[in-house]
C-alpha cells in the first residue's frame, strides 16, 4: 500500500497553484514530475562534483565517472540486461529510435520488409519510414482494433521471411493500451526478425525484464519515470549493438583516430559521441531507486483504481467517448465530449488548475482512425487522488455545461 499523503510530499510542484487553484497534473504521460531527491541529486552534481567523465585523471572527473556508471549499472538491474554496456544513455526515446534505425540503414536490402504497428507515437513512425527511404525496404502496418487493440490476426499474417525487424510500443500513449509485446517478440522471432518496443509508456507503470522478454531492443525516456529531460535508455542485445554502426562520430566513441583509419570504441561508448548528459544520467538512476523504493507492482495496483475510478465517473457523462477501452490499460484516458472541441475543454480546465494533454498526443494515425481531430488526455500518477480526480470531473461537466 503507498502512503499516498507522504509520496506526495515528495514533489514539490504539487504544493503550487495554477491560475489560483491547487495545481492538479493530468499529463503525467507527457512528462511526470520530479521528485526532490532527483532534484537534490542534480543540486549535488553540480555544485559538488561537475566534471567530464572517462578522460580526466583528477578526483572530480573520476568522482563523475563512477557516479555515471553507477546510474548505467543500476538501469542495467532495473530492467535486467545482461551486461551495463547493452545499456546506451540518450538523449531520450526519440534518440535511441533514431539511432536504432540508422544502424538498420547498413543492414536492410531493397524490397524487405519492417513493420510497425498503427498504435505507435510518431517517433516510432518517422525514422522507419526515413529508413525506407534510404534503403528501399518496405514499411508495413500492424492495423488496430475499434477499441484501441492490435489487430493480432493481421499481425501473424504480415509475418514473412522477408521481415526484418518489428516496433512496436509497450503501451500506447493516446489510448493506453498495454500492447502483448510478448507475443509479439515470440512470433516475430520465429521468423528471424529483430524487434524494438518503445517503452516510454510502460516504463512509469511497468517494470520490464528484457531477457525474460527476450526484446532485442527496448527503449525509453527518464522524464516520464521521475528523472530528467535530455535522458534516454536504449537496451539493446549485446549481438545487435556489436552489429549495428555507430549513429555519431566524435569524442568519446572512438578507440584509435588517425586521417588514414578511425577505430571506435567498444560498447557502451561506440554510441556514446560527446560529452553526454551526465547529471542526467545520475539522477537517472536516483529516479529509478525512488519508484523502485515504492514498488512498480504498488505504483500499477494503485494507478489502476485511479484509471477505474475516474472512467466510470466519465461515462456517466452524457455524450462522453471514451477511445481506447481494452481491459489491459495503464491509467491513460483519452476521450471527447460530443462535437465539443477537445481544446476547448483543456483551456477550460487549464483555468481550473488542471493540467490535461489535448489534441493528437503525436499519434495523428490513431486519430485518423477514429475520424477525430484528438481527445482530451487525462493520465494518472501515483501521487494523484481521487479528490483530485473528482475535482477534475467537476471541471468536465462545468466545461460542458458552458460549450454545449
Ligand atoms: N514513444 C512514446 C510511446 C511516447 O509516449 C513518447 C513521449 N510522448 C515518445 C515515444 C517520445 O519520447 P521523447 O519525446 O522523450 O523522446
Amino acid at each position: 500500500m503507498l502512503d499516498i499523503k507522504k509520496i506526495r510530499e515528495d514533489f514539490p510542484i504539487l504544493k503550487r497553484e495554477v491560475n489560483g487553484k491547487p495545481l492538479i497534473y493530468f499529463d503525467n504521460a507527457a512528462t511526470s514530475q520530479t521528485p526532490q531527491v532527483v532534484i537534490d541529486a542534480i543540486v549535488d552534481y553540480y555544485a559538488n562534483y561537475n566534471a567530464n567523465i572517462h578522460r580526466g585523471v583528477h578526483s572530480l572527473s573520476q568522482e563523475a565517472t563512477d557516479a555515471y556508471e553507477e546510474a548505467r549499472i543500476k538501469i542495467q538491474k532495473h530492467f535486467n540486461a545482461a551486461q551495463p554496456y547493452e545499456i546506451i544513455l540518450t538523449a531520450g526515446t526519440t534518440h535511441a529510435i533514431n539511432l536504432v534505425a540508422n544502424g538498420f540503414a547498413s543492414i536492410l536490402k531493397k524490397g524487405e520488409e519492417v513493420l510497425v504497428s498503427a498504435l505507435e507515437h510518431h517517433s516510432n513512425i518517422v525514422p522507419w519510414q526515413m529508413l525506407c527511404e534510404k534503403t528501399g525496404a518496405i514499411l508495413k502496418v500492424i492495423p488496430q482494433t475499434e477499441s484501441g487493440e492490435l489487430d493480432m490476426d493481421a499481425f501473424a499474417k504480415a509475418l514473412s521471411p522477408q521481415l526484418k525487424l518489428v516496433f512496436v510500443n509497450h503501451v500506447s500513449n493516446a489510448l493506453g493500451t498495454i500492447n502483448p509485446i510478448e507475443e509479439i517478440i515470440t512470433e516475430t522471432h520465429k521468423v528471424g526478425a529483430a524487434v524494438l518496443i518503445d517503452g516510454a509508456q510502460a516504463t512509469p507503470h511497468i517494470k520490464p525484464d528484457v531477457q525474460a522478454l527476450d526484446a532485442d531492443f527496448y527503449v525509453c525516456s527518464a522524464h516520464k519515470i521521475c528523472g530528467p529531460t535530455g535522458v534516454g535508455v536504449l537496451y539493446g542485445k549485446e549481438e545487435w549493438l556489436t552489429k549495428l554502426p555507430p549513429y555519431q562520430g566524435g569524442g568519446e566513441m572512438i578507440d584509435q583516430v588517425s586521417f588514414e583509419k578511425t577505430t571506435y570504441a567498444g560498447l557502451p561508448h561506440k554510441f556514446e559521441a560527446g560529452t553526454p548528459n551526465i547529471c542526467g544520467g545520475i539522477a537517472t538512476g536516483v529516479g529509478l531507486d525512488y519508484m523502485n523504493g515504492l514498488g512498480f507492482d504498488n505504483i500499477a495496483a494503485y494507478e489502476d483504481e485511479l484509471l477505474q475510478y475516474a472512467t466510470k465517473q466519465l461515462l456517466e457523462i452524457e455524450g462522453l467517448k471514451i477511445y481506447g477501452t481494452s481491459a489491459h490499460k495503464t491509467a491513460v484516458v483519452s476521450f471527447n465530449v460530443g462535437e465539443i472541441h477537445p481544446y476547448d475543454i483543456g483551456t477550460i480546465l487549464d483555468k481550473l488548475g488542471i493540467a490535461v494533454r489535448t489534441g493528437h498526443h503525436c499519434a495523428q494515425p490513431i486519430m485518423d482512425f477514429y475520424k477525430i481531430p484528438g481527445t482530451v488526455r487525462a493520465s494518472f500518477s501515483f501521487y494523484n487522488t481521487k479528490e483530485e480526480i473528482d475535482t477534475f470531473i467537476d471541471g468536465v461537466k462545468r466545461a460542458v455545461a458552458m460549450l454545449s
